[in-house]
């Protein structure tokens, strides 16, 4: 093994990640870590919940410190020193000791970069205010932890949805805040399409924060004499005056490409760091990895910027295998994310509506409400299931699930699925772990599967909740006792087990829609009526599906 001098900039979720595999590729190789901040190989998705105090000892934020990656992976970590430029043709980096000043050259003979993503700060009037933070860093959290020391009922507005946003909502929610989150879109979390985004709505609000939709901040202001002495008055679009004694900003991210753009590195249309599959930028003696480069997605294979700690890990380990020679390649982000929210969970993977459409890919959507396990089971909940398939062949494209229960392990299957291009047959056809406490012997995963050959081979059509067309005739076949707690307006009501024996009193002249709480009876119901010469389809997650959307 040859005894490379490898450089790494940025020691955190793909650096740290990079430079111990590096060391176990090559124990000679000089391996120097360059960390502008104070701290490497933190756990920035643990920082929320240091805020909500569900972790308590700060230190527990140090997964690893200079001292002991020095002392297990023999590295020579810098922290508090940054790098402030490439000189390609030297092939030496500048760097600046943030706290001495102190700069000077070192030379290498491969160049990592793992700089990562900033938040995003636009150009609002006012986003510098006092008490306006942002959550990167552990000296980020340090701030708002000063903050809201001695803060008794403080209120904090959280602008941005995202999950990061969503989880410093909910922690600050723990720890008696009162919280208001402003989001630019109808939606929070838009890798989930609406009507699956709309139970975090409900989640959000039934826990007591206040979400304002679709209403953008126009500016941060100070308070009039006629207002309450806040740290800021957050201005909506709309006109809505919010005040805060402290705003959160979850605006999302940019990545961090200074120092591969003024190399000359090639930058791509979005903004991210150029690599190929062996994460090799366009210098081959440089290599880019996490949230500062732009990735394929893996369903659409378009160019994306998916800012996540799992791609950037293993990229880490990636770019170490290729820059010791070993061809590894990197094959994509399924962008498979998950957020707790209060008691719920939501996740998806893969493509969503709104990516498959951009990208121009055909396909069907199906919604499901199977339980977490099986029902007679105790404490059996349900899961709200999408999956998106592939109109022809049937192939698996993406899939959300919101619950109480189950959801993580149903995603992470899904997740495997995706990523070996299984079908909704295979889906069909898996084995999967079940006893009553677990699951069901038709797994929820098993059940979209099923559900989806059914609709593959034409044996039912289906109405999304956007939908339903209005000439068509809407079919409730729920219980009485369900339908009067509520109904779709405008449909009409015949149980299930009433269906066959009323079959007269519907119209063989129009199409009709039909549904019931979850999807399950109304396609019970679909199939006896499509056998019986109606023109019918199913109307895919039912009541719960449409009710969410009108929450
Ligand atoms: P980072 O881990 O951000 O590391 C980049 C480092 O490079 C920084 O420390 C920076 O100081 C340093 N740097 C930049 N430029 C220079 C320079 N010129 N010289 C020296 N050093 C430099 N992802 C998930 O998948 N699940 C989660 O639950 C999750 N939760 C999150 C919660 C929060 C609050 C945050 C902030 C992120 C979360 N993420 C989560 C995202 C995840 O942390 C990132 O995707 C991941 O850390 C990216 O790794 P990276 O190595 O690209 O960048």
């Amino acid at each position: 093994m040859s005894s490379k001098r490898v450089i790494i900039v940025g020691g955190v979720a793909g650096g740290a990640s990079a430079a111990a595999r590096a060391r176990r590729l090559c124990e000679d190789c000089e391996i120097v870590v360059f960390e502008r901040g104070p701290h490497v190989s933190f756990a920035n998705c643990g920082l929320p919940y240091f805020v909500g105090g569900e972790i308590v000892e700060h230190d527990s934020l140090l997964v690893q410190t200079p001292d002991s990656l020095h002392a297990r992976f023999n590295l020579d970590v810098r922290v508090k020193t940054e790098v402030l430029r490439i000189d390609r043709h030297g092939r030496r980096v500048h760097v600046r000791e943030v706290e001495t000043g102190r700069e000077y050259d070192e030379a290498y003979d491969a160049l990592i970069l793992s700089t990562g993503a900033a938040p995003l700060k636009p150009p609002i009037p006012g986003i510098e205010r006092p008490n306006h933070f942002t959550v990167r860093t552990i000296p980020d959290v340090d701030k708002i932890m000063a903050w809201s020391r001695g803060c008794e009922r403080c209120r904090a507005v959280v602008v941005g949805g995202g999950y990061i946003g969503l989880e410093m909502a909910e922690q600050l929610r723990h720890r008696d805040f009162q919280v208001t989150v402003v989001e630019a879109l109808p939606q929070v979390m838009t890798p989930l399409d609406p009507e699956m985004a709309a139970w975090l709505h409900a989640e959000l609000r039934d826990n007591g924060v206040t979400l304002h939709l679709n209403d953008p901040v126009a500016a941060f202001e100070a308070p009039t004499p006629a207002e309450p002495a806040r740290a800021s008055i957050v201005v909506l679009k709309s006109g809505r005056r919010i005040p805060a004694d402290s705003v959160v900003l979850g605006l999302g991210v940019k990545p961090e490409t200074k120092l591969a753009r003024e190399a000359g590195l090639e930058i791509g249309a979005l903004g991210g760091i150029r690599v190929n599959e062996h994460l090799q930028t366009s210098d081959p003696d440089i290599w880019a990895v996490g949230d500062a480069i732009e990735v394929h997605d893996f369903v659409t294979g378009q160019w994306a910027l998916i800012p996540l700690a799992g791609p950037a890990n293993r990229q880490g380990r990636i770019v170490a295998d290729n820059v010791f020679g070993r061809s590894s390649r990197y094959e994509g982000t399924l962008g498979t994310a998950i957020i707790r929210l209060f008691k719920l969970t939501a996740g998806c993977t893969g493509a969503n509506e709104k990516s498959l459409r951009r990208a121009g890919i055909a396909y069907q959507a199906l919604h499901l409400h199977p339980n977490s396990h099986a029902g007679y089971y105790p404490g059996a909940e349900p899961i709200a299931l999408k999956i998106l398939f592939a109109h022809e062949t049937g192939k698996l494209l993406g899939a959300q699930a919101v619950g109480h229960d189950g959801v993580d392990k149903r995603l992470d299957v899904l997740a495997t699925a995706l990523k070996v291009g299984m079908t909704v047959n295979d889906l069909a056809g898996l084995e999967l772990a079940y006893a009553p406490p677990y699951g069901s012997a038709k797994d929820p995963v098993n059940l979209a599967g099923m559900a989806a050959q059914n609709v593959l081979a034409g044996d039912v059509g289906i109405a999304q909740w956007s939908d339903v067309p209005s000439p068509a005739l809407l079919l409730d076949v729920r219980r009485d006792d369900e339908r009067a707690s509520g109904f779709i307006p405008g449909s009409i009501h015949i149980p299930l087990d009433q269906l066959r024996a009323r079959l007269g009193e519907l119209p063989r002249d129009r199409e009709i829609v039909v549904y019931c709480e979850s999807g399950q009876r109304s396609y019970y119901a679909a199939r006896i009526l499509s056998q019986r010469g109606f023109r019918v389809r199913n109307l895919t997650g039912s009541y719960r599906t449409w009710t969410m959307t009108q929450r």
